[in-house]
């Protein structure tokens, strides 16, 4: 893998500014360093808070406080952060160690004692100063790998207004002599007036390493129209170990002026769900990776940007000077390694055409367009003529008209009775084309009934893409007309996309909720009219105001708080044919809200109808489908008149109710039914899994010795649940009972009778 080298002077520039500002602190884990996470990396709805410290495969490693101070908080939890060790410093700041296996002896006792004392593993304490106080280097716990997949240490520094700060500009550092990875570029149009490379959604670029240049590169120029935006999948690794890190920095440039940049130093609490502005959650939710975005989107105000100046990172081809313009992104890791990608991009406004208009005098046919260029001077017109309905054609001069600024004109010789298709294109200083626009001279005498015409529509966050077909070759251009409710109608630019095809943008404005009408009209070339008419449901979602997608009465209706996005929407509910799966059954239709990528502020709640006499089951609920097509339970919240079933939702996708009628499984009930031992203090536990609904809380996991329930530790990663005996059970028989319920209520039950022998 290529990778740049490493400067020796920045190397030394680093080592003294690092050791400058190293906090003195003791490495928390005896384990050798290394890093599996980073500070500020992408987690699902939120940032990470900390860095995660390999522990090898291992639990049980040895932790340790990282100065003086003293246990502040502790938390057990079966989720998140499991077992948490909260110690604050000496100096004001807190450290937090997390998922651990378990506590030194003096915080394990406070933690049983409260446990025993509220009946139930989940607690949080708050101690005072002089309760445990901890010295620097002090064991304070045993890492592990509670509420998590994989063993490691999560280890969190806190300033003195609870915000996370990065470790590794606090001291804790690794060796690192490896330059961030860029692996790909996305470009993202902003509007509908916006494209690249003709495109108006987001178009990746995979990057090259140039050896030569010591940078990596794209492999084409991309064209830029309008206003657009850059995003950088890169990641960092690390002498130690071969896991992706986040970056520390990231700058962009263009023609060497800065115009964004990002270090990853601190962020609080209450902005971390901006994660999903802070990266591209198109592409996140596209699973395509993760990319962070290299300017500030709206509503993101996470103290990570620098450069708040020239639109913080919006590429704009009106502003900028048409043509190729230097691009730049630095990517920096915490050490000064650094990766720099480079390329050009070509904003340059595509030229535009007015109709095409035909004339004739006495011996000739007269071609003239209206050619214009937003930035530039119009290269040349291009006129093309068909004498056999566009199987041949045949390419005429265009001349500028003196005197009449934009216009061009071609002339050709009449003739006569036979039909003509003119086919037009401007082209400007950088030989970018505008869209072609179509026009006819001449009736064809032959054609029969009216123009057909087929459609389909692809819906952006503000505009909708029509695609009209039509059944034969048409005069001209069809006109498209859109009346949206509460609006005026408005004409909507259609132009030529190929044989029988042509292609309209049509912006769609906030405004009243209710059917956008859309009419197509055209001509065919033997002068017949044909007409086309459908309509779509437009609902708008303002920032200011929120808004609702859909209607309970038709099955499904989604209600926004105003703030509750970030950017004002037009959504859609599309009706979708899905099957239940093993263990839930459908109790209402699917529908998919449009539109899917659009970043929330807070939580849209989702209602559906449930069928007809079933608003009071329980084992209904809503469910949203993954993008590896299975249902997850979202929710259950009947707080309407009607009985509609709700969730609060993060995100649009698909959702549906369906009925849990599977009660949870229990396996593996230990010790086992019959077992005679000798061991007073066996470990009682049982494997625990619910495919529908799952299991929601910890009071639904329940072991049950002896009529006696027990503080049990649930563990969902691994499904299984399990209590050691604090003091030797009683010689003789004795019944371990195991009881489950999922979120819909369902219930299940096993049992184990077991004797304990002198
Ligand atoms: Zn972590």
């Amino acid at each position: 893998m290529p990778r740049p080298i490493l400067l020796s002077i920045s190397l030394s520039l680093v080592v003294l500014t690092a050791s400058s500002r190293g906090d003195g602190y003791h490495w928390p884990l005896d384990a050798p360093r290394a890093l599996t996470s980073t500070f500020a990396e992408h987690r699902s709805g939120h940032l990470h808070a900390g860095i995660d410290l390999k522990t090898w495969g291992q639990v049980g490693c040895g932790v340790h406080a990282v100065g003086d101070g003293y246990v502040w908080r502790v938390r057990t939890s079966p989720w998140n952060y499991g077992k948490a060790l909260y110690l604050r410093l000496q100096d004001g700041k807190t450290a937090l160690y997390a998922h651990l296996s378990d506590f030194a002896i003096p915080i394990r006792e406070i933690v049983e004692g409260e446990q025993a004392r509220q009946g139930r593993y989940s607690v949080d304490l708050a101690l005072e100063p002089d309760e445990i106080p901890v010295r620097e280097g002090e064991l304070v716990g045993f890492s592990g790998r509670t509420g998590c997949d994989h063993p490691h240490l999560h280890f969190e520094l806190r300033d003195e207004e609870n915000c996370p700060v990065n470790p590794l500009s606090h001291g804790f550092s690794v060796a690192d002599h490896r330059a961030p990875l860029p692996v790909s570029l996305s470009i993202t149009p902003l509007d509908w007036r916006s494209a690249v490379d003709g495109q108006l959604g987001s178009q990746l670029y995979p990057l090259r390493w140039n050896a030569k240049e010591r940078q990596y590169r794209l492999t084409s120029i991309p064209h830029v129209e309008g206003r657009v935006v850059l995003a950088l999948a890169v990641h960092d690794l690390a002498d130690g170990a071969e896991n992706r890190l986040n970056v520390y920095a990231l700058h962009l440039f263009v023609d060497e002026r800065r115009i964004f940049s990002a270090a990853y130093d601190r962020f609080s609490f209450s902005s971390t769900d901006k994660v999903n502005l802070e990266t591209d959650y198109d592409l996140f939710r596209r699973g395509r990776g993760i990319y962070h975005n290299l300017y500030v989107a709206q509503g993101n105000d996470l103290p990570f940007y620098g450069i708040q100046e020239l639109n913080s990172g919006v590429i704009d081809a009106r502003i900028l000077k048409p043509g190729q313009h230097q691009v730049r992104i630095r990517a920096e890791d915490h050490y000064g390694n650094t990766s720099q990608v480079e390329f050009f991009l070509l904003l340059d406004n595509r030229p535009q055409l007015e109709d095409v208009h035909i004339y004739r005098d006495s011996i000739s046919l007269h071609m003239e367009v209206r050619a214009t260029d937003p930035d530039g001077p119009i290269q040349r017109v291009l006129v093309e003529v068909s004498e056999d309905l566009g199987g041949r054609w045949e390419p005429l001069k265009a001349v500028s008209v003196p005197g009449q600024e934009d216009v061009y004109r071609a002339r050709r010789m009449d003739p006569g009775d036979s039909v003509l298709l003119i086919r037009t294109w401007a082209e400007d200083q950088f030989g970018v084309r505008s869209h072609p626009r179509i026009g006819s001279a001449g009736v064809l005498p032959r054609e029969d009934g009216e123009p057909k015409f087929g459609w389909n529509l692809t819906f952006y966050h503000n505009f909708a893409e029509i695609f009209i077909r039509s059944d034969r070759l048409l005069a001209q251009e069809p006109k498209v007309m859109i009346n949206q409710m509460g609006e005026e109608p408005r004409l909507v630019p259609v132009h030529l996309e190929g044989p029988y095809q042509y292609r309209g943008l049509a912006p769609l404005l906030p405004g009243m909720d209710g059917d956008a009408v859309v009419s197509i009209v055209g001509r065919d070339l033997s002068g017949r009219l044909g007409a086309a008419g459908f309509s779509f449901p437009v609902n708008t979602v303002t920032k200011k105001g929120g808004g609702r997608l859909g209607d309970i009465q038709e099955g499904i209706e989604a209600v926004f708080q105003p703030g509750c996005v970030y950017q004002t929407f037009v959504g859609r509910v599309e009706e979708m044919t899905i099957g239940s799966q093993p263990g839930l059954s459908m109790r209402s239709k699917a529908f998919f809200l449009y539109p899917d990528d659009i970043v929330f502020d807070g939580r849209a709640t989702v209602f559906l109808a449930p069928p007809e006499g079933q608003e009071q089951n329980e084992r209904i609920g809503v469910y949203r489908l993954s993008r590896d097509g299975e249902w997850c339970f979202a929710g259950r919240i009947v707080e309407r008149t009607g009985g509609a079933v709700g969730a609060q939702v993060k995100s649009l996708s698909t959702f549906a109710l369906l009925e849990d009628q599977i009660a949870p499984l229990i396996w593996r009930v230990r010790p086992k039914n019959g077992l005679q031992t000798r061991q007073q203090r066996p470990v009682l536990s049982a494997r625990i899994r619910d495919k529908g609904s799952g299991i929601g809380r910890e009071e639904d996991v329940m072991l049950v010795l002896d009529g006696q329930t027990v503080i049990s530790q649930y563990d969902p990663p691994v499904e299984a649940v399990s209590y050691r005996p604090k003091k030797p059970l009683a010689l003789g028989e004795h019944l371990l009972e195991v009881i489950v319920r999922d979120r819909a209520g369902n219930e299940s039950r096993a049992q184990s009778r077991f004797t304990i022998i002198p």
